[in-house]
C-alpha cells in the first residue's frame, strides 16, 4: 500500500522536478504510533491487539483520516493510507492534513461489547495525540457511526465535551446529516462530471460495483436514482448480475436483512471476481486495495474506472489501463466526498450549529464538481492522466503551505510555484 502510494507520488514529483530532499520531507510521516491493547473477552479470556495511528502531514490543517479494524491492518497499511489522506484533503481543498490508523483485529469474531472495550482502551492510549485541532479520526472499513460515538465518549471523559474529536458520529450524537452516504454521493458527482465532458450523463451508462458496504451501496443507489444501470454487484459473499439493471432499493433491503448480496433473487449469481471484468461502461471498485491488478487488468472491459475504494488499482495495472485509454478517476478525488462531509461535521461541531441536509448536499456537490474540474483541466493542460494530475495539484498545495510555515519557499522548484 505504502509502496503504491509512493510510486504514484513520485510520478507527479518527477513532473514537478522535485528534489530528493523535498520528496523525503513530503513523504515522511510526522508521527507514527503503535499501541498494545490488552482487554478481556466476554468469556473472561485475555485479548491482545495492536493498534496504529500514522499522522502524515499537518501543513494545511489538523490531520484527518479513518480508523480501520481489519486483520490486514499494520503500520505499512496505515502509512500508505495516511499519505493518501494528505493528498486527498488537498485535492478537494479542505483545511486538513492526513492521518490513518486502526486495529489489527477480525471484528467478525468479536462481540459489540468486546469491540467497545478494545476501542475504549485504544482511545485511552492515543488520547494525547488526537483532538479537534490535532488529529480527527473517522470511520473506515469495519468501523461505523457507533464506534465513533464510543470514541467521542471516551475522549470527552478526559477532555470535557468534545464532539469535534471524531467525525462520522451518529446524527443523534452531533453527527452530520448526509455523512453516511457522502462518499457514495461524491463518487456519483465525480462520475457525472467525467461523463459530462464526453457529452453523456449517468442515464447513458451501465455500471459494475465491487463491494456493497457503505460506499458501494450508496454509490449504487444514487447512480441508479439518476438513471444509471447497475448491472453487477459483488461483496465478500460473491456476485450478482442483471444486464437489464439490478433493482438497487430491493438489493439494499435484501442486504440489510441477510447481511450479504448472496441469494438475492433479482439477478443471476456470478463469481465475485467476475464483477471486476463484467461487461459494463463503468467499473466502481468499492472494497479493498489491489482489486485491479496484473492478473485481471487485461480482462477489465469498462472504459471508466471510479476508484471509490482506497488504492484499488496497482501501479502496474494503472499504467496498462492508461495505455489502453481507460479513464481512471483516482481515489484521492473520487472518494473524497466522505472526508468533505466530515469537514462539514467538524465545522458544525465547533460552531455548535446544525446544517440542514439540503445545505450539506449542496456544498458537497460544489466541492466535488470544482475538484473534478481542477484535476481534469490540469490533466488536459499538461497532458497527464487524472491520477498524476491530482497528485500534482495536491503536492503543489501541500508543499506551498509547508514551505510558507517553515519559511523555505525559496527551496521550491519553479514548477511548484506556478498554478
Ligand atoms: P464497508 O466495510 O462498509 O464495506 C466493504 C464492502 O466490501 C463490503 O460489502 C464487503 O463485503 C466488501 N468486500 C470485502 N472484500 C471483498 C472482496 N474480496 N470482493 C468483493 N467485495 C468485498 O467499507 P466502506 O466504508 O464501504 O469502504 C470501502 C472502501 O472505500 C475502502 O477502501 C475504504 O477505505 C474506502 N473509503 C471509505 C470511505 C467511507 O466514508 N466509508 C471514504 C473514503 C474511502
Amino acid at each position: 500500500m505504502l509502496e503504491a502510494t509512493n510510486l504514484f507520488f513520485n510520478k507527479a514529483a518527477d513532473h514537478l522536478e522535485l528534489s530528493d530532499r523535498l520528496r523525503t520531507i513530503l513523504l515522511t510521516p510526522k508521527r507514527v504510533v503503535r499501541v498494545e491493547i490488552i482487554t478481556e473477552s466476554d468469556g473472561g479470556e485475555l485479548l491482545h491487539h495492536i493498534g496504529f495511528r500514522v499522522q502524515h502531514n499537518e501543513a494545511r490543517g489538523p490531520m484527518k483520516g479513518g480508523l480501520r479494524y481489519h486483520p490486514s491492518m499494520d503500520e505499512d497499511h496505515a502509512a500508505g493510507l495516511a499519505s493518501l489522506m494528505t493528498w486527498k484533503t488537498a485535492v478537494v481543498n479542505i483545511p486538513y492534513g492526513g492521518a490513518k490508523g486502526g486495529i489489527n483485529c477480525d471484528p467478525s469474531k468479536l462481540s459489540a461489547a468486546e469491540l467497545n472495550r478494545i476501542t475504549t482502551r485504544f482511545v485511552g492510549l492515543v488520547k494525547d495525540i488526537i483532538g479537534p485541532t490535532i488529529d480527527i479520526p473517522a470511520p473506515d472499513v469495519n468501523t461505523n457511526a457507533e464506534v465513533m460515538g464510543w470514541i467521542m465518549d471516551e475522549y470527552s471523559r478526559f477532555n470535557g465535551f468534545n464532539p469535534g474529536v471524531v467525525t462520522g458520529k451518529p446524527v443523534d450524537l452531533f453527527g452530520s446529516l448526509g455523512r453516511e452516504e457522502a462518499t457514495g454521493r461524491g463518487v456519483m458527482y465525480a462520475l457525472e462530471e467525467c461523463l459530462k465532458r464526453r457529452g453523456k450523463g449517468l442515464s447513458d451508462v451501465s455500471v459494475a460495483v465491487q463491494g456493497f458496504g457503505n460506499v458501494g451501496s450508496h454509490a449504487s443507489r444514487l447512480i441508479a436514482e439518476q438513471g444509471g444501470r447497475i448491472v453487477a454487484v459483488s461483496d465478500i459473499s460473491g456476485g450478482i448480475a442483471n444486464e437489464q439493471g439490478l433493482d438497487i432499493p430491493q438489493l439494499v433491503e435484501w442486504v440489510s436483512e441477510h447481511g450479504v448480496v448472496e441469494g438475492f433473487p433479482g439477478g443471476e449469481a456470478i463469481d465475485g471476481a467476475a464483477v471486476l471484468t463484467y461487461k459494463a461502461d463503468v467499473l466502481i471498485p468499492a472494497a479493498l486495495e489491489e482489486a485491479i491488478n496484473d492478473a485481471n487488468v487485461d480482462d477489465v472491459q469498462a472504459g471508466i474506472i471510479v476508484e471509490a475504494a482506497n488504492g484499488p488499482t496497482t501501479p502496474a495495472a494503472h499504467d496498462i489501463l492508461h495505455r489502453r485509454g481507460v479513464t481512471v478517476i483516482p481515489d484521492i478525488l473520487a472518494n473524497a466526498g466522505g472526508v468533505t462531509v466530515s469537514y462539514f461535521e467538524w465545522s458544525q461541531n465547533i460552531q455548535q450549529f446544525r446544517w440542514e441536509l439540503e445545505r450539506v448536499v449542496r456544498e458537497l456537490e460544489l466541492v466535488m464538481r470544482r475538484a473534478y474540474g481542477d484535476v481534469a483541466d490540469l490533466a488536459e493542460r499538461e497532458g497527464l492522466d487524472l491520477r498524476t494530475a491530482a497528485f500534482v495539484l495536491a503536492i503543489k498545495r501541500v508543499a506551498r503551505a509547508a514551505a510558507s510555515r517553515h519559511t523555505i519557499s525559496h527551496h521550491l522548484p519553479p514548477a511548484l510555484l506556478r498554478d
